[in-house]
């Protein structure tokens, strides 16, 4: 087999896919267990010739795919995969790096960089703000999460653990994603300690006067209130709290604020709408994902930051074999998300994002 061959022959398959797409059932004519059978129990003692790999992958795998890009999807939530960004993707899947630090991707980072400004300054966001493309909103929102927990604790629980400190508690709207309640699992605080506010209004958005409420009567009872959690574009009904009002309310307190514009958070290229998130950038945090609405491949999540620090310092492991010696004016993205090893996301995600960016321009 060469690459060469084999890129051509899997680039001509996609450019036809994308051409018969239209055509196609937009979820496949398959029965649980219908493909699994047609797949041999045990892997081959010898190698295959490419020949058959590939034509059992347009006769087994291709007709068993439910088609997202496919102009009669409307399930879930749209994952545009624009043309563009999928030849970004060829191009990162070749050269396969590992975009962990500056040093492992000098291109890579620096691009991520300035991707980052870019969607920073599509968005209106102000220029204070800075980011890292994470690999999901989900994560995104672990990592405010966790930033949350190690603030509230003096940076003291990723040492100690959470029986040494009061219990910490989180507040969001009723809308909130499940990302939000996972993230509260995994970062050990217990989702009982998730404090859903109700929601109210044509936006329904938190009710800033019951989220006082909460903060008060927990630090009555003793507790720590340690975040809140912001909704712009709910998943069910798309509310959108009144972010100037909520995090008035939180700074109050003085918790640190991530705000969840998941899929919304597109739309917010165009001024229009940007009264939705009217007040975000008193945000800590801000996440929204280019792999939904903006065409981006999956996997590309744009996560804002005010200030890195407190992420860095909740996240970042510095030994020995991940220093950079003589190079310490540098960013190591890694130490922004929970994941060490990184894809080149700018130039997959930054490069995606680059690429598509570059091609469709804003007005696009
Ligand atoms: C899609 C979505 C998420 C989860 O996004 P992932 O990137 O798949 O983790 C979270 N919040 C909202 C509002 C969403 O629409």
């Amino acid at each position: 087999m060469t690459l060469k061959t084999w890129s051509a022959r899997a680039a001509a398959w996609g450019a036809d896919y994308r051409r018969r797409l239209r055509d196609l059932p937009v979820r496949p004519r398959t029965q649980p267990g219908e493909i699994l059978r047609q797949i041999p129990e045990a892997p081959p003692e010898a190698g295959e010739g490419m020949e058959a790999i590939f034509a059992d992958f347009e006769q087994i795998i291709a007709p068993g795919m439910t088609h997202w890009q496919h102009p009669r999807f409307f399930a879930y939530f749209p994952a545009n995969a624009a043309p563009v960004s999928v030849v970004a993707e060829y191009l990162v899947s070749a050269m396969a790096a590992q975009c962990m630090l500056w040093q492992t991707s000098p291109a890579a980072t620096e691009l991520e960089t300035r991707m980052m400004s870019w969607l920073r300054a599509s968005l209106g966001l102000p220029e204070g703000f800075t980011g890292v493309i994470q690999d999901s909103a989900s994560t995104a929102t672990l990592a405010a999460v966790l930033v949350m927990r190690e603030r509230a604790t003096a940076f003291g629980a990723n040492h100690r653990g959470l029986k040494a400190f009061p219990q910490l508690r989180i507040y969001a709207s009723q809308e909130v994603h499940t990302s939000i309640d996972r993230a509260v699992w995994i970062s050990g605080i217990g989702v009982e300690n998730l404090v859903k506010i109700p929601s109210q209004g044509p936006h329904h958005a938190m009710d800033a006067s019951a989220l006082r409420a909460a903060i008060e009567a927990d630090i009555a009872a003793g507790h720590q209130p340690a975040g809140v959690i912001g909704c712009v574009g709910g998943t069910s009904i798309g509310g959108c709290d009144d972010l100037s009002e909520v995090i008035a309310v939180a700074k109050e307190f003085d918790l640190y604020t991530h705000v969840d514009a998941a899929w919304a958070g597109s739309a917010m290229i165009c001024p229009e709408f940007r009264h939705f998130w009217a007040g975000v950038e008193g945000a800590d945090s801000v996440v929204f994902n280019p792999h939904k609405w903006l065409g981006a491949q999956f996997d590309c999540s744009a996560h804002f930051l005010r200030d890195p620090e407190a992420l860095v310092r909740t996240l970042a492991a510095r030994p020995e074999f991940l220093k950079t010696p003589g190079a310490e004016d540098i960013v190591n993205y890694s130490e922004w998300s929970v994941p060490l090893g990184r894809r080149f996301r700018a130039l997959k995600k930054k490069k995606k994002l680059w690429f598509l960016l570059r091609f469709h321009g804003l007005e696009g």
